[in-house]
């Protein structure tokens, strides 16, 4: 019923939701609406549904107990009925055996019809028995007859009975029941025993017929004794007319809660003969009264009459018929189990569950009224809280949609009532923010409009940039290409570093002259691929790069260098490092440049092979002129005039200074082509330096120029005269030579802790600065005094640096064009080292 009422709810919500589906707000209520209703009814009514369903449960089960047993105790109180006759009778039969009169006939007819003990006749005391019969039978309506029969079988006195009143039966009508079954079995009794016979139609006459109408009975009956000689003398027997007792039980007074009779009742004998039957018809079946053979077996399944004949009381349900059969066993004579009948009832089950039919009606209409009211009231509910919301819903959506007049008209003082006029005042909120916001949202939007054209200036402005940063990038690519292709075009080996010393730059002359590949260089660190080595001992000289990546320095590889290569060959090289820096200054990187000097080196050394055998081969001619000159001007070949003498004098000054030409290239070839000679002696430095004073003495004299010496205290050490005094020579001809007369030369020699150090400073003409980095090569002259002094021939500088190269001294100076020179040479303590040679240098 619940779901019924359920499914008109939901056709109801659903019929609602039609009728407004045109509006959202009933969408609303089909949503909160809905669950609401939905969720109340469900609440409400499944606690209660289960808990009616289970008293509905606990009670019918109760109730049909209690029906049950009610039907039991009906049978209960009709069996007891039985067995209230019976003790009845049975307290009858012993009262009535005992009564004199019964002693007095068997006394009587012992003795001839008188009885000797009070001179009775037998007629007497048979009257006297009569009358005591009567008394009994009389009050008992349910005594059809009280005999004392013989033990002949001959009934002696008997008085009958129709329930209105007692009748006593003549004597020539008495009848002989020796031949039956009641009479021999009562026969066989003791003293105070009693028979009982099972309930049968009451039979009369000879031969005897059963008395119609029928009249049911229960025989009675205990046996007497003569009390003399204690022999059987017959038997009491009272025949009790149990038609009454059946005849109720059949009509049954029992009724049900209506006032109907309860089921049908019915009695069969153990052996399952109706007794009882609400079709007569079938009654008496057995043998002994109609022989019908009418049975319960016929109408009932075995297992229900086996139990009903079984002797024990119970309640069985026949649901398929929707029956309740209770029984009752009745026990007619207590000594003797077997004989007995029994009554049952044959009841429709709903009569019987007629309680609980009403029980169930009960709970099922308070359920029906009970749902109803609860969902009428979940209805109620449900839309007294969903109502507001739509309408606030409905005031939401207006406002959502633009329409900001709009406001909720909800005045309950709820939450609801609260919160419509939060949205009220939110609204007004909302319009106020918005006329604001439109004015800011004009300004901003005209401001945005700027700054959208300097957006869109500055967009082309970056389009430009990029498309400069795009050619620009193109420009560097191709610059790079360009770069490239001069790098590993051009014929000399460059190596590129980062300021982490690794390679990031390699030509192919770079790794075709180092052997190695050009992948091998790219990142390794330029030391592990990249070995320059002085040629004569291949100690490292790659100082020259080092000193660029750290000092920002340009470096050029000294002299007599070669680059080893990967198969630890030399390769004679000449290099130079130059720094890379950003464009703050700061070094990024190191350039290296070398270059093959070997077929150089061979040019030189042919061309200085060229110039020793020319100045070796022009040195005796010249030596002959100047011979035969000196002597034409001493007067050998006679006398000569002045003018003789002046054109002899110019031959012999240019063939001198020829002669110092050839020497000095004589000197130059052999100190490139290492043929000369270093003889190393232990000499006073000092000495050399005086004679080399010594030997300028005419020119000193004719610049009038003063040489100031100061010399330490020099230890000797090992060093070549020759080379030494060439050494000197140089030095201070130049600093005479290119110093104004009348001026000071100063020589200083002192020893420091690890060489001897000479000083020659002039106050001189000085050196141009553009021009110091070449003093040291062959034929250099400064231009200011290429005009001045035509007599230098630019050598003089050159051999005194190859001399200190090649043997461990150092050469360096200071010079300020009009200023003054000063030349620095050192010399270490070990001295020069032996070195073998064709010639010694001059
Ligand atoms: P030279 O025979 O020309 O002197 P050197 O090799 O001795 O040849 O010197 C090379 C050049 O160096 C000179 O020509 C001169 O220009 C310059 N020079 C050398 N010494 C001095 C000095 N003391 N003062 C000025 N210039 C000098």
């Amino acid at each position: 019923m619940g779901i019924i009422l359920i499914k008109i709810m939901l056709s109801f919500l659903k019929k609602n939701k039609i009728k407004t589906a045109k509006k959202k707000k009933k969408e609303f209520y089909g949503r909160i609406g809905k669950k609401l209703t939905i969720g109340m009814l469900f609440i409400t009514i499944i606690p209660f549904g289960i808990i009616g369903y289970a008293s509905y449960i606990y009670t019918s089960g109760i109730l049909i107990e209690d029906a049950f047993h009610e039907l039991g105790h009906n049978l209960d109180t009709s069996a007891n009925k039985i067995n209230i006759i019976r003790g009845r009778v049975n307290d009858d039969l012993l009262f009535l055996s005992k009564t004199p009169p019964i002693q007095g006939i068997i006394r009587a007819q012992n003795g001839d019809g008188v009885d000797p003990l009070d001179g009775s006749t037998d007629t007497e005391w048979k009257n006297r028995l009569t009358a005591i019969f009567e008394g009994v039978a009389y009050p008992r309506d349910i005594y059809l007859q009280v005999r004392y029969i013989d033990e002949n079988g001959q009934e002696l006195v008997r008085v009958d009975s129709d329930g209105d009143g007692t009748v006593r039966v003549p004597t020539q009508l008495l009848q002989n029941k020796a031949n039956r079954y009641y009479f021999t079995e009562t026969m066989k009794l003791g003293l105070g025993e009693l028979f009982v016979s099972p309930i049968d139609l009451n039979r009369e006459g000879s031969p005897p017929r059963i008395e119609v109408p029928y009249q049911p009975v229960i025989r009675y009956s205990t046996p007497v004794f003569d009390e003399i000689t204690r022999t059987p003398k017959g038997m009491i027997i009272i025949n009790v007319r149990v038609k009454h007792f059946l005849d109720d039980f059949g009509t049954d007074t029992q009724e049900d809660k209506f006032g109907d009779d309860i089921g049908d009742g019915f009695i069969v004998d153990n052996n399952g003969y109706y007794i009882l039957h609400t079709d007569k018809s079938r009654e008496w079946g057995s043998y002994v009264d109609l022989g019908t053979g009418e049975n319960i077996k016929k109408d009932l399944p075995e297992e229900i009459t086996s139990a009903i004949l079984s002797g024990e009381s119970g309640i069985f349900e026949v649901l398929e018929d929707n029956h309740v059969i209770a029984y009752r066993p009745v026990f007619l004579d207590l000594a003797d189990t077997e004989t007995f009948i029994v009554i049952y009832k044959f009841v429709q089950r709903d009569v019987i569950l007629a309680p609980i039919l009403i029980l169930r009606n009960i709970l099922l209409w308070t359920s029906f009224i009970f749902v109803l009211f609860v969902a009428v009231f979940s209805v109620i509910f449900s839309l007294s809280i969903s109502r507001p919301l739509v309408k606030l819903t409905e005031a939401v959506q207006a406002i959502s949609a633009g329409d900001m007049s709009v406001r909720s008209s909800i005045k309950s003082k709820d939450e609801l009532g609260m919160l419509s006029k939060a949205f009220n005042k939110m609204a007004e909120n909302i319009l106020e923010a918005r006329s604001t916001l439109e004015e800011k949202v004009t300004s901003r939007t005209e401001e945005l409009k700027k700054g959208n054209k300097a957006l869109e200036k500055q967009k082309y402005a970056i389009l430009n940039i990029l498309d400069d940063i795009e050619k620009e990038k193109r420009n560097v690519l191709e610059e790079k290409d360009r770069i490239n292709t001069i790098l590993h075009s051009i014929g000399d080996g460059v190596v590129v570093l980062d300021k982490e010393a690794k390679v990031f730059i390699v030509n192919d002359t770079a790794s075709e002259l180092s052997n190695y590949k050009k992948e091998e260089f790219i990142g390794s660190l330029y030391y592990d691929v990249l070995r320059f080595v002085y040629e004569k001992d291949g100690s490292g000289r790659n100082f020259f790069i080092q000193d660029c990546l750290r000092g920002g320095n340009i470096n050029k590889l000294p002299q007599y260098s070669a680059l080893m290569k990967k198969d630890g060959t030399l390769l004679p090289v000449s290099a130079i490092a130059s720094p890379l820096n950003d464009m703050s200054g700061k070094i990024i990187g190191c350039v290296i440049v070398f270059r093959d000097t070997e077929k150089e080196r061979e040019i030189d050394k042919s061309k200085s092979e060229f110039v020793s055998l020319a100045s070796h081969q022009l040195r005796t001619p010249l030596s002959t002129i100047n011979w035969y000159t000196e002597m034409l001007l001493a007067g050998d070949a006679g006398k000569i005039n002045d003018q003789q003498r002046e054109f002899l004098n110019e031959i012999y000054t240019g063939g001198l200074r020829m002669a110092d030409l050839v020497n000095a290239l004589l000197n130059v070839s052999r100190l490139e082509l290492g043929t000369f000679i270093v003889e190393p002696e232990l000499l006073d430095i000092t000495e050399i330096s005086k004679n080399a004073i010594g030997d300028l003495a005419a020119l000193l004299k004719s610049k009038n120029i003063k040489i100031i010496e100061n010399y330490g205290e020099i230890p000797k050490i090992n060093i070549d005269k020759k080379l030494v005094h060439i050494i000197f020579q140089n030095l201070l001809s130049n600093a005479v030579k290119y110093s104004p007369n009348d001026s000071t030369v100063r020589i200083s020699i002192v020893k420091k802790a690890n060489g001897v150090y000479i000083e020659i400073a002039d106050n001189g003409i000085g050196i141009p600065q553009d021009q110091q980095d070449n003093v040291f090569t062959k034929l250099f002259r400064a231009d200011n005094v290429k005009e001045s002094d035509t007599t230098g021939t630019g050598l003089g500088l050159y051999i005194t640096k190859s001399i200190l190269d090649h043997s461990g001294g150092k050469i360096s100076f200071e010079s300020t064009e009009n200023k003054g020179t000063i030349f620095k040479v050192s010399i270490p303590l070990k001295g020069m080292s032996k070195k073998t040679g064709e010639r010694a240098l001059n």
